[in-house]
C-alpha cells in the first residue's frame, strides 16, 4: 500500500511576524507533487501564513484547538476561529501540551471531537517519556492514549485522523529513536487501528514520527515500513533544513 509522505514543520512558540514572513517567503519556493507539506505557525502567524501561501501546495495547520465551541474561556481560541480563517487541520495531543499544561487523554479526546465534528483534520501526538521506556510500557502506554484519545470515533471520523508517534524522550534532544523502535512502534500502531477498524483504514492510515528529525536522519527514517513522513521541531524553523528533510521524503 503506498501513502502519500507528509512533512509536518511544527514552530512551536517561535517567529515574530518579521520572522515568520521571511521563512514563509523561502519555503514558498519548494514545489512538491508527491509529498504533503504542512506548517504550523502560531496562532498570530497563522493569518500572514496562510495568505503568503495561497497559491503554494503547502498547507497552514494549527497546533492546538480549545475543547469548547465558544464561551468564557479567556486567552483560547475555538475550531470556528480557525476555520473562519482557513485552517482545516489541527495538532492535538503534542507532548508538551501534555506535560506543560496538563491535558489529559480526556482532554484530547474532547479537543478531538470538538475538530472532527467540525470537519477538521487532525494529527493526533502519542509518546512515551523515557521512564516509560524503560518500565517496558510504552506500548500499553501508546495504545492507552489511542484509545482514549480516538477509539471513540467513528470509522468514517477516523479517516480524518494523521497520528505522530514522537518519543518525549527524542524531541528537542538530538537524540532520535532507533530505526527498530520506530518501525516497532509504528506497526504497533497501525494494528491497534486494524484490530479496531479493519484493513482498509489501518492501510490507509499515516503514521508521522517526530522527534529530532534532522537532514542527516530523515531518509533512513522515512524509509521504515510504516513511517508515513515526520513531524519536525527545531529544523523546521531553518529553511535549508526544512527544504532538505521535504526532499528526503520524496524517497
Ligand atoms: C516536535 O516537537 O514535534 C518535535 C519533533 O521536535 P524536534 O524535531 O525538535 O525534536
Amino acid at each position: 500500500m503506498s501513502r502519500k509522505k507528509i512533512v509536518a514543520g511544527n514552530w512551536k512558540m517561535n517567529m515574530t511576524q518579521d520572522q515568520s514572513i521571511n521563512l514563509i517567503s523561502e519555503l514558498n519556493q519548494i514545489t512538491s507533487n508527491d509529498v504533503e507539506i504542512k506548517i504550523a505557525p502560531s496562532f498570530t502567524n497563522l493569518s500572514k501564513a496562510i495568505l503568503i501561501l495561497e497559491n503554494s501546495e503547502i498547507e497552514v495547520i494549527a497546533q492546538n484547538v480549545h475543547f469548547e465551541e465558544r464561551g468564557a474561556f479567556t486567552g483560547e481560541i475555538s475550531v470556528e476561529m480557525l476555520k473562519s480563517i482557513g485552517v482545516s487541520n489541527i495538532i492535538i495531543g503534542h507532548s508538551e501540551r501534555r506535560k506543560y499544561f496538563n491535558e489529559t487523554d480526556i482532554i484530547l479526546s474532547k479537543k478531538v471531537k470538538v475538530a472532527i465534528d467540525n470537519s477538521m483534520k487532525i494529527i493526533f501526538c502519542v509518546g512515551e517519556e523515557l521512564s516509560e521506556r524503560e518500565k517496558g510500557n510504552h506500548f500499553d502506554l501508546i495504545k492507552s492514549q489511542i484509545i482514549n484519545g480516538l477509539f471513540e470515533l467513528s470509522t468514517d471520523k477516523i479517516k480524518s485522523v494523521i497520528v505522530a508517534y514522537e518519543p518525549v524522550w527524542a524531541i528537542g534532544t538530538g537524540k532520535t529513536a532507533e530505526n527498530h523502535q520506530i518501525q516497532q512502534m509504528h506497526e504497533f500502531i497501525r494494528k491497534l487501528f486494524k484490530d479496531n477498524y479493519g484493513n482498509d483504514i489501518s492501510n490507509k492510515l499515516r503514521i508521522l514520527y517526530g522527534g529530532s528529525v534532522k537532514p542527516n536522519n530523515a531518509k533512513e527514517i522515512f524509509s521504515l515500513a510504516d513511517v508515513d513522513g515526520g513531524l519536525i521541531g527545531g529544523a523546521s524553523l531553518n529553511f535549508s533544513d526544512f527544504k532538505a528533510i521535504v526532499q528526503a521524503a520524496h524517497g
